[in-house]
């Protein structure tokens, strides 16, 4: 019989409860990370082929707009084409591995083209000089020279692992490997570990968790003052008043939020508060469920996710509390003093863009609007500190580290609508790229919901910060490049950000649509609303990531012998493929 973990962590089935079926097209859920039968969905995806990984798809549970599907079909890249090529021959064949570049594998990209992506086919010679350089790729397909013809095979010998999941994770895992320009710039280091991580977790484990169970607790935050702590926090709601008994946790039905709730902890004086819902991978997670009275038991963080927001809007709680934000969620108008408001999403590589429109200035109130990281303080105008970078109204200085400097002349005023732009380096380390490690925080109760509780370090956030090379901000006014801003900003995630003074209302756009799109970015940029498949993917390998880092025997991955002893007691090849991976900076 199956143990707990092993029932916990073995994603669900297809809807129709059947096995995998190789032969027949598959498509992989990017939350719960099941495959669905194609012919299972309800939605149409137009035509495709078996093993394809250029598509992201939600299934019928996992999608905000459930039990609607949510599926995305993008261009496939030509390692995407190659991989997808090589499995369907190896599927094909029962026996081989191994197949012909010129003969097979070329031919069978060309012919099944229109199946494969939507992008124009390139002519002859571009096309398989295109395929040849992807072959190249060394951490992706083995290549053999067999009697004098090239034999090109996949790395991943499972074909059963290869959809978008996992190649995100190699992705993640191997970022220089991945977006080098030919295979003798990679990185010899990088690709002799890149081995896909396995998503099963180790099922002759032992069994033990080795989460940080006892370093939570659930407090509830609902009471008019928190004692807890030795200094004295007010929180939101003050004068609410709490009728249940302290520590009292209703069923876990109620607790799983479908959106943002009406009331909320604000994130302030060095504390912020993330959403909580029920993590459905979490080893154990069955039988916590089962577990009808909570009261008094502490509630591991293993077994929450961070919820994560369906739409890129301003957030609720990450913003000055005396802002007055509108219903839409988009329009903000100021106070009295400068304060700010974040978005509910954050960028860390690649190019973005937001516009916002200046609905009302009157005399003597003000705007700074730009990018900031979460650590940027709420309670000033963005570019005070470190962690951000803004545009002032007054005059059109920028501003970052309390310094203002001339940018663009006059400002901006009333009726003008503003593009940010913000361009990060795509090979960011993957510590930047994934989010916090949000499973190790303390729980806390707010309202019948539960919510993460992060403490701000600010002298560890400064102290790790690092410039980003290329990593460059640009302002529009009304449509016209006012230049660049900032060059070589720090690395990090970073958030539309709008700091109001006094009366001004301004309201924010994220995208897709946009008045003046830029048509000058010096790479392809995005809107800041679709950062949200990029959430829900990263925030899902990140999850998994601590699952099965935790799941692990308790060994020091810096300590070589505990590796070795554990390699001995471990002696199939999955096992210390594993091992190895612990010893990534990722885990440290
Ligand atoms: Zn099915
Ligand atoms: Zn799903």
């Amino acid at each position: 019989m199956p143990n707990d973990i092993e029932m916990a962590n073995r994603s669900p089935t297809c809807y129709c409860g059947g096995d995998r079926d190789l032969s027949k097209v598959e498509v992989q859920c990017c939350l719960c990370l099941r495959f669905c039968h194609h012919d299972c969905i309800s939605l149409t995806t137009g035509p495709m082929l078996p093993f394809m990984t250029n598509y992201q798809f939600l299934c019928k549970d996992c999608s905000p707009a459930k039990p609607e599907e949510q599926f995305i079909k993008k261009t496939a890249t030509f390692n995407q084409l190659c991989t997808t090529a090589i499995a369907n021959l190896t599927q094909q064949s029962s026996t081989q591995t191994f197949f012909s570049r010129d003969r097979e594998i070329v031919p069978f990209i060309d012919e099944k083209w229109d199946l494969l992506t939507f992008s124009q086919k390139k002519n002859k010679p571009t096309l398989h000089a295109s395929i040849y350089k992807a072959l190249g790729r060394e951490d992706l397909f083995v290549s053999s020279d067999i009697a004098g013809e090239i034999m090109i095979a996949l790395r991943e010998r499972s074909l059963e692992k290869i959809g978008p999941i996992n190649e995100k994770i190699n992705e993640i895992m191997n970022p220089n490997a991945n977006r080098a320009l030919s295979p003798s710039t990679s990185n010899p280091v990088l690709s002799s570990s890149s081995n896909m991580i396995p998503l099963q977790t180790n099922q002759s484990g032992n069994g033990t968790f080795h989460g940080s169970s006892s370093a939570n607790s659930v407090t509830s935050l609902a009471n008019s003052e928190v004692t807890r702590r030795t200094s004295k926090r007010k929180l939101a709601s003050e004068n609410s008043v709490n009728t249940k008994r302290r520590g009292e946790i209703p069923k876990l039905e109620r607790l799983i939020p479908k959106s943002f709730p009406p009331e909320y902890p604000f994130n302030k004086e060095g504390y912020r508060y993330h959403l909580a819902e029920p993590d459905p991978h979490s080893p154990f997670r069955q039988k916590f469920d089962e577990t009808e009275v909570w009261a008094g038991k502490p509630i591991p963080g293993h077994l929450y996710r961070t919820f994560i927001e369906n739409e890129c809007l301003l957030s609720l709680n990450d913003r000055a509390q005396q802002l007055k934000l509108n219903d839409d969620r988009l329009t903000v108008t100021g106070d009295k003093g400068y304060c700010s408001v974040r978005s509910t999403h954050c960028v860390s590589h690649g190019a973005w863009y937001y516009e916002v429109t200046i609905t009302s200035m009157p005399p003597n109130t003000a705007a700074r609007i730009g990018f900031a990281q979460h650590l940027a303080n709420l309670q000033t105008p963005i570019g005070t500190d470190k962690f951000g970078y803004s545009w002032r109204s007054r005059k059109g200085t920028i501003f970052h580290e309390a310094s203002g400097l001339h940018y663009s002349s006059g400002g901006y005023a009333e009726n003008d609508i503003l593009g940010f732009l913000i361009i990060l380096p795509e090979t960011t380390h993957p510590d930047v790229m994934l989010p916090r490690k949000y499973k190790k925080l303390p729980l806390v109760k707010f309202k019948n919901y539960i919510y993460f509780e992060e403490r701000d370090d600010l002298r560890t956030g400064e102290a790790n910060l690092k410039a980003a090379k290329g990593g460059t901000i640009i302002f529009y006014k009304n449509g016209i490049n006012q230049g660049v801003a900032f060059t070589n900003i720090y690395e990090g995630n970073y958030y539309a950000a709008i700091s109001l003074y006094y009366g001004a209302t301004v309201s924010a756009n994220f995208g897709p649509a946009f008045v003046y799109p830029p048509t000058d970015s010096p790479i392809p940029w995005k809107p800041l609303a679709e950062s949200i498949t990029e959430a829900y993917c990263t925030h899902a390998l990140n999850d998994l990531l601590f699952h099965l880092s935790h799941d692990e025997q308790d060994i020091d991955p810096k300590d070589p012998t505990a590796i070795a002893k554990n390699l001995d007691r471990n002696s199939t090849q999955e096992q210390s493929r594993r091992l190895t991976t612990l010893s990534l900076p990722l885990f440290e």
